[in-house]
């Protein structure tokens, strides 16, 4: 117990704001701290020296705890403990630093491979074949001799776990003598029965391997081996692991054929379920492999084979919905494809792509369209950070163009165009600003004097010049293959406006709507809580009678988040059977048919795959 009294004087002596022993009083958590660290001095007679040094009772617990940590830095050091100065240097050199995090090991690794400097981690193979070499000389076998002592001691009697663990060596080292070991020793000496099973799992695994190291015939071997004696226990996974390594070294043929050999869609029958779960195994992995497929080829500036997976995904979807899949069960990476989809788009603008031979394919003017298509087939789970990068694939620039009040000031009719059109307050800038993950595209359109024009926001247009572009000036310059107009119409309904003016509006917009040969799309947004009022209907009529066939109309319903309790990305929002079925019967009473009605929500993101969908319409004019 002397230790209790040494300390608060110990204490005295750092800190005077510690007058007395009698009136001090520690806190229950740094009494339990202080009773450690006097067993471990009494345990560890070296660390009362610590305890002498620590101005304890003015710190709180956790630092305590630090402290305490520094000191078993400092004994393990063997610092001078009387030399306060020297435990304070010796402490940074001694305390271990701090453990990184994945991303940041990985930053590192990277860095160190660019730096030649860096120690390398491979295999020796100079030195090693020097050792070889002085053992053939010496009268062994020298050369062929096995790197790897994981390799030299397979025999029959070895598991399953013994293999691989050498294949993963023999990856690991980019060890390709090993790997041809290996397979000689699974193809010539063992037979069927080897590892329980497991050969032709195994033979997968080392093909991956041979593939690693860019070695085809070994690879070759392996798989066709697999292929032609074992094919009841191929696995998906395997079979997804292959196509991977095959696209890796470019082997996109060997990689086609797995595809559709291993990794065939199973036949959905009154006997085969499509939801049984080695059918969703394989549905699971053709559509990861086609990912890779798709993503591979986009980031090698190889549009053409991308945009075939693409559509290849397209048509799995429904499929992966038949079979009860969910977006979690499969984890698609939509973020990668679409990155790689904006990089190849970029590069075709710069003229920097290849198209593959031999494959026929409808590219669409901008590739993140194709990714669009296929992830709308998928079970989604509507992630902010895909539909972020598809909005920033998509619209890369948005310019304000101008205001017109009639047809003459509309801007030259050169690009399809998608009009958005709704009462005050529906939310249009909302969900345009929504659609197109911009924060302030609508607000432009509300700056004073703008609010009662068409106003004309060109996305994509004129590269470069995005800074020179002003209202009404004529500057030179070519829009991207993608570009088009979205089209702001005044909100209607707006108490304040004159009635002529509304007649002007209403006059304008009919006008526009029959006349102007660029446009493609109207959507229509009408307020999903309240269902649509009479200038809706009014819209509506005017659309049946005046809208030509090349352009769609789409309903949206707005602010669907309103109608659901606590609304989230899970539950994104509905309508009520009422304001539906009012909707229907405006609709069909204003001559509307087959109209796509969209739910929507600026909150929740709802309906912004769907809007997109159409939008394409104008990108693609
Ligand atoms: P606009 O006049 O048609 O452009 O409508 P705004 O986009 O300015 O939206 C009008 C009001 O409705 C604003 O207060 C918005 O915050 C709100 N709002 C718009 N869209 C939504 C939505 O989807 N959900 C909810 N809860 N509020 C919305």
């Amino acid at each position: 117990m002397n230790g209790t009294v040494t300390m608060p004087r110990a204490n005295m002596n750092n800190d005077t704001r510690v007058s007395s022993p009698s009136r001090f009083i520690l806190p229950l958590p740094v009494l339990r701290v202080l009773k450690v660290i006097l067993v471990t001095a009494v345990l560890c007679p070296a660390s009362a020296a610590f305890v002498r040094h620590t101005p304890l009772s003015i710190r709180p617990a956790l630092s305590i705890l630090h402290v305490n940590n520094e000191a078993t830095s400092i004994l393990l050091g063997g610092v001078d403990e009387n030399d306060d100065n020297n435990n304070q240097e010796d402490t940074s050199k001694n305390i271990s630093s701090p453990r990184l995090s994945r991303p940041e090991r990985k930053a590192q690794e990277r860095a160190n491979k660019l730096n030649k400097t860096a120690p390398r981690r491979k295999h020796n193979f100079k030195e090693r074949s020097q050792i070889l070499q002085d053992d053939a000389d010496a009268g062994g076998s020298g050369r062929y001799d096995l790197h790897s002592t994981a390799v030299a001691t397979l025999n029959q009697d070895s598991t399953a776990d013994d293999v691989m663990r050498a294949i993963k060596r023999a990856q690991n080292l980019h060890d390709v003598h090993d790997i041809r070991a290996i397979e000689r020793f699974l193809l010539e000496q063992t037979d069927a029965s080897f590892a329980y099973g497991y050969k032709g799992s195994l033979l997968a695994r080392l093909a991956v391997a041979a593939l690693h190291v860019n070695n085809h015939e070994l690879a070759r071997k392996a798989i066709t081996v697999r292929r032609v004696e074992y094919p009841a226990t191929m696995m998906p996974m395997e079979s997804a692991a292959i196509i991977r390594g095959l696209l890796r070294v470019h082997n996109v043929t060997d990689a086609l054929t797995i595809l559709d050999d291993e990794l065939a869609l199973p036949l959905s029958t009154g006997l085969v379920l499509l939801s049984e779960p080695s059918n969703k195994e394989i549905i699971k992995h053709r559509a990861l492999s086609l990912a890779s497929i798709a993503s591979r080829h986009f980031f090698e500036n190889e549009p053409s084979m991308a945009v075939l997976a693409c559509q290849q995904l397209a048509e799995l979807g429904p499929i992966v919905r038949q079979a009860e899949l969910e977006a979690d069960d499969i984890n698609m990476p939509w973020a990668r494809i679409l990155r790689g989809a904006a990089q190849c788009e970029s590069g075709r603008r710069d003229g920097r792509v290849k198209l593959c031979d031999g494959v026929e394919v409808d590219i669409p003017r901008n590739v993140a369209y194709s990714v669009l298509h296929a992830m709308t087939t998928f079970p989604s789970e509507n992630t902010d950070r895909v539909y972020e990068l598809l909005s920033n694939a998509l619209v890369r620039r948005v310019l304000f163009i101008t205001g017109a009040i009639d047809m003459n000031g509309c801007p030259p009719a050169d690009r399809g165009e998608a009009v958005f059109i709704g009462r005050s307050n529906v939310g249009k800038s909302s969900l345009v600003n929504m659609v197109t993950a911009r924060k302030s595209l609508a607000y432009t359109s509300k700056r004073p004097g703008k609010t009662q024009q068409f106003n004309f926001f060109a996305v994509n247009d004129k590269p470069g010049k995005e800074k020179e572009v002003r209202y009404g000036d004529d500057v030179p310059g070519e829009k991207d293959p993608d570009s088009f107009y979205i089209v702001d119409l005044p909100g209607f309904g707006y108490a304040k406006v004159p009635e002529a003016q509304r007649q002007q509006w209403a006059a304008f917009t009919q006008e526009y709507i029959s006349k102007r040969p660029t446009l493609r799309v109207v959507f229509h947004l009408v307020d999903g809580r309240h269902g649509p009022t009479d200038e809706d209907a009014s819209i509506m009529r005017q659309v049946s009678q005046n809208l030509p066939s090349y352009a769609k109309y789409v309903v949206l319903l707005t602010k669907a988040d309103k109608n659901v309790k606590s609304a989230s990305t899970k539950n994104s929002g509905k309508v009520s059977t009422v304001v539906m079925n009012r909707l229907r019967e405006t609709m069909q009473e204003s001559g509307i048919r087959n109209t796509p009605v969209i739910l929507t929500s600026a909150e929740t993101k709802l309906g912004r795959d769907d809007i997109w969908r159409y939008l394409r319409l104008a990108a693609e004019a």
